[in-house]
């Protein structure tokens, strides 16, 4: 096993053994690719939620939140285009009997030779000075040679996506020689379109009108709505529309934990601009939300764009935020410029009018539309794995840590009596009552206090707060900084400001 697979396994290990997150009815041997949020999970997980909203509705006048429900009109979807194209190609091994997604098969094998360029790249770093990696990349007849044979397979494989031609997606995955991980077998079936959206029926009758969807994804319950936010809340273009919620995929290959779950929680926001200026909000859009994902102090290297070649039907440009999970490079946000699609989509279907009025030109249009969609679950895993560390200390032990930044921390403070007795127990939910109508405090008294320390470490506290017996004399306690280790002297009529500073969301925003 290597280093990262151990580590994946580690954070896995560590979410459930500390209340983050549990397989779904786990005692019945869980339900694949579903999971349950435990205890700590769900404060992190709201925590990442309010730094969303706050960020897109609390921080801009011109948006504004909703939330739509799950079930949709059946329309919606005809209208959509999910009905017909919201498929994945997907393909077995006939040896190992494994499904696979078929341009994920194409894609892990262009990553591959990516990682070699990157191996040449810093094997030659390490040989010159001066080394400038633009200049290799374009040079160099190695790179070169992959970076032709990349260009290759993208343009063959656009093509046969862009023409729907599945006998040509198979037949790059027996050109490139791709076997099956489990069999090492190249014996592969046909490659075939599976539609992801679930679906189940509405009311008692059971014929093919009342097939009712889960949503697969938010944005259709802001386009639907788009005119009574707009009439409703007098709202001028640009302007956007934001909602978080529940999302369902019958996803052909789901693994790597939260990575890819069958239900999961999308964040998205869409943008009403007038026709023509898309691009430019589009622009803008990809750089504010890197910036957002910035904000939380996760090293930089660890997130990169990646622009779509295949756009999607409704797109004129599109890109990821792509996060570096244990597991390497993968999409964490979308960004799209989804034309004027699906406000046009509804119009004729509905039969329905979705226009604006604009005041300025004295004309009405159906208004383009700039959407930025993350998944709550992804952004959770790029936290939790990217704050959990161990170190080792000086007297030679580990202890485990989640360097959450502490806005996002589940508890904010702990407060602990050193003993049981003369009081200190007291004199400590007395301080916990001050601090726990602002922040989310945990009052803890079992164990040693190192003890106590690690598990509060463990959990991602910021702070512990200790109470001892000058603390009866002064009305001061020790407050431990969870990521120093550090331990200073302080008046409790500090601690409310104290925390409250290193808590808030503010600083995430300046
Ligand atoms: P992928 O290519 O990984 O399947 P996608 O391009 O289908 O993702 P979008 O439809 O753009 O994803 O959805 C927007 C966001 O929703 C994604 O960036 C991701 O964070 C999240 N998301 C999508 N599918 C899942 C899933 N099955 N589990 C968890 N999050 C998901």
């Amino acid at each position: 096993m290597t280093q990262t697979e151990d580590f994946f396994k580690h954070v896995i290990s560590h979410a459930k053994e500390y209340g983050f997150i549990f397989p779904s009815s786990e005692i019945y041997d869980g339900l694949s690719a579903v999971y349950d949020y435990g205890q700590y999970g769900v404060l992190l997980k709201n925590n990442l939620r309010n730094y969303w909203w706050q960020s897109m509705v609390q921080m801009h006048e011109n948006i504004v939140g909703i939330d739509a429900a799950i079930f949709m009109h059946p329309t919606t979807w005809k209208a959509s285009g999910h009905v017909d194209a919201f498929s994945d190609p997907l393909i077995d091994n006939k040896d190992s009997k494994k499904r696979y997604r078929a341009d994920v098969l194409i894609e892990e094998h262009i990553a591959k030779i990516e990682g070699k360029i990157e191996k040449e790249v810093e094997k030659a770093a390490k040989r010159f000075e001066n080394f400038d990696a633009a200049m290799f990349r374009n040079t160099n007849a190695r790179v070169l040679e992959y970076q032709q044979k990349i260009d290759a397979i993208n343009a063959r494989f656009k093509a046969a996506l862009e023409n729907n031609n599945l006998a040509e997606v198979k037949q790059i995955i027996l050109d490139l020689e791709i076997v099956c991980a489990i069999s090492g077998s190249r014996n592969w079936t046909d490659v075939r379109q599976f539609n992801l959206m679930f679906h189940t029926q509405l009311g008692s009758v059971a014929d093919e009108a009342s097939t009712i969807y889960l949503r697969p994804e938010t944005a259709q319950g802001i386009f639907v709505n788009f005119l009574n936010v707009q009439k409703t809340g007098r709202m001028k273009i640009p302007f956007g529309i934001a909602q978080t919620g529940k999302a369902f995929r019958n996803e052909i290959v789901a693994r790597q934990f939260i990575f890819r779950m069958r239900e999961f929680e999308q964040m998205e926001m869409q943008f009403f601009v007038k026709p023509g200026t898309e691009l430019t909000w589009y622009e803008y859009w990809k750089e504010t939300r890197l910036a957002w994902h910035k904000a939380l102090g996760m090293p930089p290297q660890k997130y990169r764009y990646h622009d779509h070649i295949k756009l999607a039907h409704y797109a004129n440009a599109a890109c990821d935020i792509e996060f570096e999970f244990p597991f390497g490079f993968k999409e964490l946000e979308g960004i799209h410029s989804r034309t004027d699609f699906d406000l046009k989509a509804h119009e004729q279907y509905s039969g329905k009018k979705l226009q604006y009025f604009d005041p300025e030109l004295n004309e009405s249009y159906v208004p383009y539309v700039v959407e930025t969609s993350v998944g709550l679950d992804r952004m959770f895993l790029a936290t939790l794995s990217t704050a959990l560390q161990t170190e080792t200390l000086d007297d030679g032990t580990t202890r485990d840590v989640l360097k959450l930044h502490p806005a996002l921390a589940p508890v904010k403070a702990a407060i602990m009596p050193l003993v049981k007795k003369d009081g200190l127990p007291d004199k400590a939910r007395e301080i916990m009552r001050t601090l726990q109508f602002d922040h989310y405090c945990q009052y803890d008294e079992k164990d040693s206090i190192g003890k106590r320390y690690r598990r509060q470490d463990a959990i991602g506290t910021p702070f512990c707060i200790t109470v001892d017996h000058q603390t009866l004399t002064d009305n001061t306690v020790t407050i431990r900084h969870r990521d120093s280790m550090q331990q200073q002297r302080i008046a409790i009529a500090k601690l409310p400001q104290t925390v409250m500073e290193a808590v808030s969301f503010k600083k995430l925003f300046v």
